[in-house]
């Protein structure tokens, strides 16, 4: 029978319940422990993949092709295992269910309430990795703060679980910011005890509170927060603003959050964690031995959720190769002809973001042309590999008006297309091609030399493709097709094999890339980009010879 923690977050959003999530879940996982994460939304969407990034940042996409919260992201990437649709669940989704459940008559005729018919659809889902039998601990991140009108049937059905279920196999961890005051020079802990008060007056005592803070805490004001907060005062932890994500399981092992939420689910004997590669990986990540500066076109940079994933396997990669990654945000929208060389100076490498719609396409394609003019190592994504299509259509075969049909629906040179089944969805939501496919690569291309393999699987999230009826112009010319699916003939990677690194995938790679585990494609560009940084150094220094000979 599995065990169940829930993680609730007070006081403000954006604390991080996610990370402690991840971390808690590393440690039970580094101590021998099969653990998931799922994660609880309030809204009434029925998943993320219908809101634009400004409003939710980006749209994971998992194996089975579910649209789903950011922080599913985190979990993979932490944990290094596949979540599925059944991690993230949404207000939207449950009522869904239950309204769907109510038309086909399965109520008998009972007025149906949000208790007890919404909270048991939230309950029978809280329960049901758990029920899998595959896992000894499911974590539950409940989204929203405490206090919230539209979490509330979430906290309701943990109140349930924790009656319901026997004492030991349930723990609720809350999550709190206990503000500095700098004029008073001192650490506040009246939000969190009202905090925690809202939350015991929805009938859920929490086990553990996690503080989120920028100063230590002193035993004195860990007393304090104990007393009024009703745990115990080891059951206080200390959560320090840390200089990277990966470094929070290792503050929450010290800080015993692992032992504590055993101890509550009644576990005694465990191992001493296995955090061996994680600490490597760390050293590595604080210990850079170069660096290189990345260029990052898109057209959500003035927000840094909305390309979450990239940032990180950027993270991940730049570990592998012993540099530090500096990522260049670039607004696609105010690249030009006139300006693009003076916009990319002094990168290493070029990625072009994936997205949707017009705006910004033309500097993405502009700059695009620059790094395959300049040998600058280049790598596109989903939307990014579409313009390297049309860039080169345009500038190479000399398809002026080449388009994405996205973009203009009447090009003549539609290099871009809406996929065939695509053209008969009318409804928005989950409809785009999405989730794992394979891809088979052509032996001797640079993809091959990525991957070390010719069958891989990646996952997507797209509706447009590369029009096939193109494919001997580009091959002619220098784009080949280096990947493509073995069922549809769809085009998943182009190359130009006459630049040093210059390569554009229809899927995300950056969806797979965990710690353990880094997507090959990341840690190739960077390598790329460490080797141009290198020669660009010797042609500088060879250079600098010159002129003072
Ligand atoms: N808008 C493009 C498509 O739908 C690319 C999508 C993406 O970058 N995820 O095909």
């Amino acid at each position: 029978m599995a065990k169940y923690i829930f993680v609730t977050g007070g006081v403000t959003s954006s604390l991080g319940k996610g990370i402690i999530a991840a971390s808690l879940a590393k440690l039970l996982q580094a101590r021998g422990f099969k653990v998931t994460i799922q994660k609880f939304d309030p809204y009434i969407n029925v998943d993320p993949g219908t809101l634009n990034p400004y409003e939710h940042g980006e749209c994971y996409v998992t194996e089975d092709g579910a649209e789903t919260d950011l922080d599913l992201g985190h979990y993979e990437r932490f944990l290094n295992i596949f979540t599925s649709q059944a991690n993230n669940v949404t207000t939207g989704r449950i009522y869904q269910t239950v309204i769907n459940k109510e038309r086909a008559g399965d109520f008998l005729g009972k007025t149906v309430q949000v208790v007890p018919h919404i909270t048991d659809e939230i309950k029978r889902r809280m329960l049901l990795l758990g029920a899998e039998k595959k896992f000894d601990i499911v974590i539950t991140e409940i989204g929203g703060t405490v206090g919230d009108i539209e979490s509330l049937p979430f906290i309701e059905a943990v109140r349930q679980l924790q009656w319901e279920l026997p004492d030991d196999d349930v723990a609720v961890v809350h999550l709190t910011l206990i503000p500095y005051l700098k004029a008073a020079k001192e650490l506040k802990t009246k939000p969190t005890q009202h905090s925690v008060k809202m939350l015991s007056e929805t009938g859920v005592h929490p086990d553990v509170i996690v503080c989120r803070t920028e100063e230590p805490l002193s035993n004195e004001i860990r007393r304090k927060i104990a007393l009024f907060c009703n745990v115990k005062q080891e059951a206080v932890i200390e959560a320090m603003d840390a200089s990277t994500i990966y470094e929070v399981p290792l503050l929450m092992l010290r800080e015993k959050l692992d032992v504590i939420c055993m101890r509550k689910l009644g576990i005694s004997i465990f191992p001493e964690p296995d955090l061996e590669n994680w600490k490597v990986f760390l050293d590595k990540l604080k210990y850079p031995k170069s660096k290189v500066s990345i260029g990052l076109i898109g057209k959500y940079i003035e927000l840094q959720d909305a390309y979450k994933s990239i940032l990180e396997s950027f993270i991940h990669a730049g570990a592998m190769n012993e540099v530090k990654v500096s990522v260049v945000n670039v607004h696609s929208e105010f690249i030009t002809e006139d300006n693009v060389a003076e916009k990319l100076a002094g990168l290493d490498g070029l990625l072009v973001a994936p997205g949707f719609g017009h705006r910004g396409t033309e500097g993405k394609i502009t700059a695009v042309k620059y790094a395959r003019e300049n040998d600058l190592p280049f790598f596109g994504i989903c939307l990014g590999m579409q313009m390297a299509v049309i860039e080169f259509a345009r500038n190479v075969l000399g398809l002026k008006d080449a388009h994405s049909t996205e973009m203009e629906p009447n090009t003549p040179n539609a290099v871009i297309n809406m996929m065939e089944e695509q053209k008969k969805i009318k409804m928005m939501g989950g409809t785009m091609r999405l989730g794992s496919y394979p891809c088979e690569i052509v032996q001797g291309s640079l993809a091959e030399k990525i991957y070390g393999n010719t069958h891989i699987t990646e996952r997507h999230r797209h509706r447009y493709e590369f029009n096939n009826q193109y494919l001997e112009q580009f091959e002619e010319n220098g784009m080949k097709a280096s990947g493509t699916n073995p069922d549809t003939g769809l085009v998943e990677i182009m190359e130009v094999p006459s630049h040093p690194f210059f390569i554009g995938v229809q899927y995300h790679p950056e969806l797979k890339s965990t710690v353990e585990s880094p997507a090959p494609l990341f840690v190739k560009f960077i390598a790329a980009a460490k080797k141009y940084n290198e020669t660009k150094g010797n042609l500088i220094s060879a250079l600098l010879k010159k002129e003072t000979v």
